[in-house]
């Protein structure tokens, strides 16, 4: 290969001269338009052997650098080590950095002494600062040897591995560089941070084993912002407490996020990500809800605290970086002090969450409940635009001290009874495959049986007008429950709510969740009614049916005298009495899935 030398001092080295790698693999990729087979041709040797690559002032580090960069650290240092867990869309691997003064063997969770952080870099590659932060952190880190005794620190390095590939300037309009940026959409053009619970990418999949086997105590998301201005560089979205269960929310809520803010104050402030009503903070804002379908919604399901670090898009990419890697250096002290009281604040929501017998299907802003705080903001003026005839909104960068309200709390807007078990046909194998992931506990029946189960029977039914994410949600129904025998094939699942997390459970399996397979679209096809009749058989078989059936007769009488327009609809008719006979197929409308009260 061109780019590897020889070092004529220790004829057993190999010295790689990373610069000229680099302009090769460059021009060849201009040369092929950037095609994805050269680059993997190219980088999976340059990959293998691992070389550092410093960043330029200013820009980010490609996908390649990255990886070249940490099979480095894993070569240097025998406390680290690089290893790569299942596929992503991209068709390479997800990659996973470990580090730690004892680290588990590949493949293997660590011990349950061990505080575990996962920090997930790279969902939205655009927002490359926490990429680019992680590496240089783990470096210093490890350089430092001043990493926490019984923790393990685990980076992926770049979660969106696709959008990581479509490197370009330009990808993020309002943002402040990188010289050269990702790009949100993955190799499937999904928003990731969308993906965890339809998990339509390889990359969720992969995720779920990760986070399996690490059972991480904090997970941390790395982002920059979109939205207003104002001078802070780093804002935070602390998982939603009341999402939490009540030990592991209030823990956090009441000391260890304040405690990472006062950690911050001495580097540089930090304030709640700003999610403002309108277009400016002046009036204060609320937190992010993060449902299920966003990285931290989902470990929140885990028991897990989470946190994602919003950098400001209108800093320097250096400073976004810096204070990225100022939340890390306080984050890691701080988790290793808290070491036992988080460990037990998980158990203590464990058994929490196993004692309840409802859990929240929504949740809206409580508008009722807010703290007041300290915000700098920005002065900003409304002034005609030259290009419409709409006022402009324009900051500026003046801070301003004043008190805002912030809303921090949600309630829950409906909820439901944990079942004892759920029942789910094998058929359904999208869901069960996805639960197996998630490491849900769930046998299946040995034999065909019938069981009295609630089933669900869905009414009124809304679908999205366009598709989001891949999907047509369910936006909105009526559900009626009714308790019934219904057959089960041999190989049909059973899946307790003892031994598992409801919280979890209720989450993915209650079809009034948020985010719940049913609005994601996994059972679309009993929407539609499959049998019909022919109005020409069906007239004599419903004159039968009313002679034999005086309620129905009564409903049927009612029923014309208040629909007179209808009488004239021989299909309106007979599907009136056939709607409601035994020819009816018991599939259509009913939610898949069986509850054992
Ligand atoms: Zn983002």
């Amino acid at each position: 290969m061109f780019f590897v030398a020889t070092d004529e001092d220790d004829p057993n080295a190999v010295v790689f001269h990373w610069w000229i790698a680099r302009y090769l693999v460059e021009l060849i990729e201009q040369l092929m338009n950037r095609s994805t087979l050269l680059q993997l041709l190219i980088c999976v040797p340059l990959i293998a052997l691992g070389q550092w690559a410093d960043r330029s002032e200013g820009n980010s580090r490609s996908y390649q650098e990255v990886l070249s960069s940490y099979r480095w650290l894993d070569q240097q240092f025998p406390q680290a080590r690089l290893d790569s867990l299942g596929m992503t869309d991209a068709g390479r691997p997800l990659h996973l950095f470990l580090f730690g003064s004892d680290l588990p063997e590949p493949g293997h969770a660590p011990r349950e002494d061990q505080l575990v952080i996962l920090v997930n870099n790279g969902i939205h590659p655009g927002e490359s600062c926490g990429v680019d932060a992680s590496l240089q952190w783990v470096r210093k880190q490890l350089e430092e040897g001043s990493f926490p005794e019984r923790m393990i620190l685990a980076v992926i390095p770049a979660y969106n591995v696709g959008g990581m590939l479509q490197r370009r300037p330009n990808t993020r309009a309002n943002q402040d560089g990188p010289v050269l940026q990702g790009f949100r959409g993955n190799s499937r053009n999904l928003d990731l941070n969308r993906d965890f619970v339809k998990a339509d990418a390889q990359n969720t999949r992969s995720f779920y084993r990760i986070f399996q086997m690490l059972d991480p105590d904090i997970f941390i998301d790395t982002h920059t912002t979109n939205g207003a201005d104002y001078p802070y560089t780093m804002t935070l979205i602390a998982t939603q407490q009341d999402k939490l269960a009540r030990p592991l929310g209030k823990f956090m809520a009441e000391q260890f996020t304040p405690a990472l803010y006062e950690g911050m104050a001495s580097r540089q402030p930090m304030v709640p990500y700003v999610n403002v009503f309108g277009k400016t903070p002046d009036k204060g804002y609320a937190a992010f809800l993060e449902t299920p379908r966003y990285a931290s919604g989902y470990t929140a399901l885990h028991h897990c605290i989470g946190y994602i670090t919003e950098a400001h898009m209108l800093k320097t990419y250096e400073a976004r970086v810096a204070a990225t890697m100022d939340f890390l250096d306080v984050l890691l002290p701080l988790a290793g002090t808290n070491a036992q009281a988080i460990k037990d604040a998980r158990e203590a929501s464990r058994k929490w969450t196993a004692a309840q017998t409802y859990f929240p299907t929504g949740w809206a802003l409580d508008s009722s409940r807010s703290s007041t705080m300290a915000f700098d903001s920005y002065a900003h003026t409304y002034s005609p635009s030259t290009l419409g005839s709409y006022d402009r909104l324009k900051y500026e960068p003046k801070p301003k001290s004043r008190t805002i309200p912030f809303y921090g709390r949600y309630r829950a807007t409906d909820s439901v009874k944990t079942p004892r078990a759920y029942l789910i046909p094998s058929a359904w194998y999208g869901v069960l495959e996805r639960m197996k992931l998630m490491g849900i506990q769930m046998t299946s029946l040995e034999k065909d049986s019938l069981i009295e189960v609630e089933n669900s029977y869905l009414k009124e039914v809304v679908f999205a007008k366009r598709p989001y994410e891949g999907r047509f949600m369910v936006q909105d129904f009526k559900e009626e429950k009714r308790t019934e025998k219904r057959l089960f094939q041999k190989g049909d699942v059973l899946v307790n709510t003892s031994g598992n997390n409801p919280l979890l459970l209720s989450a993915l399996l209650e079809p009034r969740s948020v985010d719940s397979y049913l609005r994601w679209g996994f059972f679309h096809s009993v929407f539609q009614q499959k049998e019909y009749f022919s109005t020409y058989v069906f007239e004599d078989t419903a004159m039968e049916l009313l002679e034999k059936d005086p309620d129905l007769k009564e409903a049927f009488e009612l029923w014309k005298e208040k629909n007179p327009e209808k009488a004239g609809n021989a299909y309106e008719v007979l599907g009136f009495i056939y709607s409601r006979s035994s020819y009816q197929e018991m599939e259509f409308l009913r939610y898949p899935i069986a509850r054992i009260p």
